[in-house]
């Protein structure tokens, strides 16, 4: 536990083990597809980390910084790309890999942006779903979690830079983020 969270919702075994059956999952999906699996960081990183491992089917990585959110837990709906992808993904099978979707609006800006770049396909996985959060239509192909409308935190999820290495996700407490 961690003295800032209110509460945790996952712990290591359990992001571990739905982690390994999505990796099943894909590995079935993109047999012979050669996927380019996208982390979009840094919140997804230590999911793409976890995940790739257990993906065991030819498949290729590449990393992606955008920002939304600033140091505020609430979504400004402004996309912006920190960090482009090396290469260009024109006819390959995308697979977008996310720490949480709330809004939804940084995936609708994302999936509308490589889809311009002509790739063949793009699905998206998401580590969390928030689905109370939603304001554009838009639904994650796999997912492991659907969790409550609350700021979460840890496994690579952040609050303002800091909680992103606690091995578990949890509830951080509204009085260390509310102004
Ligand atoms: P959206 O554009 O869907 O509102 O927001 C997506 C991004 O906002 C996520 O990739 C994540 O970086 C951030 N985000 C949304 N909800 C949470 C949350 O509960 N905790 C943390 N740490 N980040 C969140
Ligand atoms: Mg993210
Ligand atoms: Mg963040």
């Amino acid at each position: 536990m961690h003295p800032d969270l209110e509460e945790i919702l996952f712990t290591e075994e359990q992001l571990m083990k739905a982690i390994g059956e999505l990796g099943a999952q894909l590995s079935h999906d993109y047999k012979d597809k050669n996927p380019l699996f996208i982390c979009v960081l840094k919140g997804a990183v230590m999911f793409m980390a976890d995940l790739v491992k257990r993906v065991d089917v030819p498949m290729e990585m590449d990393f992606m910084a955008i920002s939304s959110y600033g140091a505020s837990s609430k979504s400004s709906g402004v996309v912006r790309i920190l960090k482009d992808l090396d290469r260009s993904v024109e006819g390959r099978d995308l697979v977008i890999v996310e720490d949480i979707v709330d809004t939804g609006l940084t995936l609708a800006y994302l999936k509308e942006n490589l889809l311009h770049r002509r790739a063949a396909s793009v699905k998206v996985v998401t580590l969390f779903d928030k689905p109370e959060g939603r304001k554009v239509e838009i639904k994650p192909d796999y997912c492991c979690f659907e969790v409550p409308n609350a700021f979460i935190v840890g496994y690579g999820l952040d609050y303002a830079e800091h909680y992103r290495n606690l091995p578990f996700v949890g509830v951080l407490k509204r009085d260390v983020y509310v102004e």
